[in-house]
């Protein structure tokens, strides 16, 4: 399918619930987001048919994620139920890492391509200031048990902030040289309003790049489609199993190929992360909506994709939050 601006769109992220088992202070408030009433999540059913709709349409890539996924019973099963929809060729998973130790196995057995785990810290004290939980422990065993079960490329998604982790940017890098792990330096974006993205928050990644240049030098790799595509540049050291990326949503974005269209687990598509329009679908799938009727909610959604978002740093986007969009 494409947009108003010709591009084609073909991957849905999918926000299985909006509830966490951590408190990222860029994502939610301490008391947790004001969690949507269980009966108006999209039930798996009802995402199911969502995702079956948009394969018919051309979308072949599907990423699910929350709010944590992982918290959300019955993860497995879902994804294998679109891991058999025809068309559906790459599942994957954006998760915290806390549950993920347990449950990688099944994961990869009901047909989970591979993980993108957010770690934005390699220290146990900061990640429990970061996250008010002291949970470093197990979001680390969660990669490696990722890493074991062939979930890969394994992802490390690091939120880049200045004054908390900018000093760790050597660390994080050097770990790509002991691990096959694809580390993605990430700009904090100001989306909802939980205090954490003034100014002082926000680093360009492009500010980090002579500190990782200082450490040997670094080659660009291309990213191809199967392993996942993206907006991210890769670079890799001489001789090193994994690989460094620079995502720039702030200060270099990349709406231009933009790909992508988001379900709440409300039930709502949006068109743009940081936009505000949003198409309602779990109304009409609960008022019996047939394939058809989806299939032209999916095309206003599509349609109505903006040219490029207007996040500038500092500066709240609009009220939403991450954990209901999903990253
Ligand atoms: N709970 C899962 C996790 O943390 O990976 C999935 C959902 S989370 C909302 C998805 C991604 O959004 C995470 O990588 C998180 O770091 C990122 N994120 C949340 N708020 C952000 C912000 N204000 N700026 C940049 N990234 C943000
Ligand atoms: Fe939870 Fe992910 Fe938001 Fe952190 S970023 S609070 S782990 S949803």
């Amino acid at each position: 399918m494409r947009d108003g601006f010709g591009r084609e769109v073909n991957y849905l992220r999918v926000s299985v619930t909006d509830r966490c088992n951590l408190r990222c202070r860029y994502c939610m408030p301490e008391q947790g987001v004001r969690p949507i009433a269980h009966a108006d999540v999209l039930r798996y059913e009802e995402i199911e048919r969502v995702v079956r709709v948009a394969a018919r349409l051309g979308f072949w890539r599907v990423r699910v994620t929350g709010g944590e996924p992982l918290v959300r019973k019955g993860l497995a099963g879902f994804i294998a139920r679109l891991a058999s929809i025809p068309g559906i060729a790459d599942i994957s998973l954006t998760t915290n890492g806390i549950l993920l130790a347990d449950a990688a196995g099944d994961l990869r057995r009901a047909g989970l391509r591979r993980v993108n785990v957010s770690l934005d810290t390699l220290r146990e004290d900061r990640f429990a200031w970061i996250t008010r939980r002291p949970d470093f422990g197990r979001a680390w065993a969660g990669i490696m048990a990722a890493l074991r079960e062939g979930l890969v490329p394994v992802k490390v998604n690091v939120v880049l902030m200045a004054g908390f982790n900018d000093d760790e940017v050597e660390d994080f890098a050097r770990l790509t040289r002991e691990y096959p792990l694809w580390v993605r330096f990430i700009e904090l974006m100001p989306l909802g309003d939980n205090g954490l993205h003034g100014e002082s928050g926000y680093l360009p990644v492009a500010s980090i790049w002579p500190r990782l240049k200082a450490l040997g030098p670094l080659e660009e790799v291309p990213s191809s489609p199967t392993d996942g595509g993206g907006p991210a540049r890769y670079f890799s050291y001489r001789g090193a199993p994994g690989r460094l990326g620079l995502i720039t949503p702030l200060s270099q974005h990349f709406c231009g190929g933009c790909n992508r269209l988001r379900l709440t687990s409300d039930g709502r598509l949006t068109p743009c992360l940081a936009g505000v329009g949003e198409v309602d679908v779990r109304g009409p799938l609960r008022a019996g909506a047939t394939d058809d009727d989806l299939a032209r909610l999916i095309a206003v959604a599509v349609r109505e994709k903006p040219q490029e978002h207007h996040m500038a740093p500092g500066q709240v986007a609009c009220d939403r939050q991450m954990s209901r969009l999903g990253g």
